[in-house]
């Protein structure tokens, strides 16, 4: 179930600096995105300013860190990494901003998750690169101007609308992130096995491929385990019959659904004889937060063909109904 979240988790992170993209043109996939990001950069760097602020937003594992990352690499300037739910108080953001040198780049991931008066912090900022602190309390209370260096924020979030439109609205550039294709989930397979000094043919990393949930994380992930279990039981390289014995020894089907994913079309199923449902029901019964599934679940399965949106709620497609074997005499 873990390997199959595409969440960040401990082992996803001994490799990471060793695999991790660092210009525009190793960054496989997202054309749209980075032909767009391209002039920006070119242009800021003509002009000697910082570039301007950048919205990412997309499901997890689609590569926003990484992408932050090549930008910084591109301006020429340095990144300073930081998340939404760790900065805490107005006095957290004004620390790290007047930390920050002529044209850095500061990160934050998560950045729907700061607090509210975190939040107004930025506003200014981000406008005019200046903050006000209020210094002392009461009457005599005063508030100081602090002028910051010119600098570019890169926002991530799983999704633009969790954003509070005065900051959305402070984003010059808002970015929208896609699955990969199987295509360029070979590449990043291929590229992360030549980091690795691993021997893959492009059947075999199309296997992998498709087992990846569109998302680059999924994709090393399952190559390291592939390669551990072809290197242990096979002795050899991933080729497209070993991929394929490997991904069957880790039970996972060529949809990449991960245990929750399962979950979701078995309740639509069982509970709802195939649906409709309203997404706050399934929510419910399923025991995860509504707008998890909403972001994180649903659009891989309606980009997979499972799952449809209708306006009287959710229902399985009939390729999700032969997926889990819903027994026909369940159907509504
Ligand atoms: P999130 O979108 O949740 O922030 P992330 O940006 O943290 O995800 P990363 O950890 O950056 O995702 O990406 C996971 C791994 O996938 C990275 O280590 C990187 O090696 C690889 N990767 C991501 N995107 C690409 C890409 N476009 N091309 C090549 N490799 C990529």
């Amino acid at each position: 179930t873990r390997m199959m979240s595409a969440d960040l988790q401990i082992e996803d992170t001994d490799i990471e600096s060793s695999i991790r993209p660092i210009t525009l043109e190793e960054y496989i996939g997202q054309s749209a995105i980075k032909e767009n990001l391209s002039i920006f950069i070119q242009a800021a760097k003509l002009r000697n300013e910082a570039l301007d602020h950048v919205l990412l937003y997309g499901p997890p594992g689609l590569g926003k860190t990484t992408l932050a990352g090549v930008i910084a690499h591109e301006m020429g300037v340095k990144i300073k990494v930081t998340a939404g739910p760790a900065i805490e108080k107005p006095g957290d953001i004004a620390a790290i901003l007047n930390n920050l040198q002529p044209g850095d780049l500061l990160f934050i991931d998560e950045i729907h998750r700061m607090p509210r008066q975190v939040e107004e912090v930025l506003y200014s900022a981000m406008e005019d690169y200046h903050i006000d602190i209020v210094v002392g309390k009461g009457p005599t209370a005063k508030s100081i101007r602090l002028s910051l260096p010119p600098f570019t924020l890169v926002g991530a979030t799983t999704r633009a609308g969790m954003l509070s439109s005065p900051l959305r609205d402070r984003f010059g550039i808002v970015q929208r992130l896609e699955y990969y294709s199987l295509e360029e989930l070979g590449q990043i397979i291929q590229r992360t096995a030549s980091l690795l000094e691993v021997e893959c043919t492009s059947e075999g990393a199309m296997e992998i491929a498709k087992c990846s949930r569109g998302t680059p994380r999924l994709a090393n992930r399952l190559l390291k385990r592939v390669r551990d279990i072809v290197w242990i039981k096979y002795e050899g390289h991933i080729n497209q019959e070993t991929a394929l014995e490997a991904l069957k020894l880790l039970n996972i089907d060529t949809y990449g659904l991960d245990e929750i994913d399962r979950r979701i079309l078995n309740t639509i199923a069982y509970q709802f004889k195939g649906g409709p449902v309203g997404l706050e029901t399934l929510a419910a019964t399923i025991g995860e937060e509504r707008e998890t599934l909403e972001d994180v679940y649903e659009p891989y399965l309606m980009q997979q063909g499972l799952l449809q949106r209708t306006p009287r709620g959710r229902m399985l497609t009939d390729a999700a109904k032969i997926l889990i074997k819903m027994p026909p005499e369940l159907n509504n």
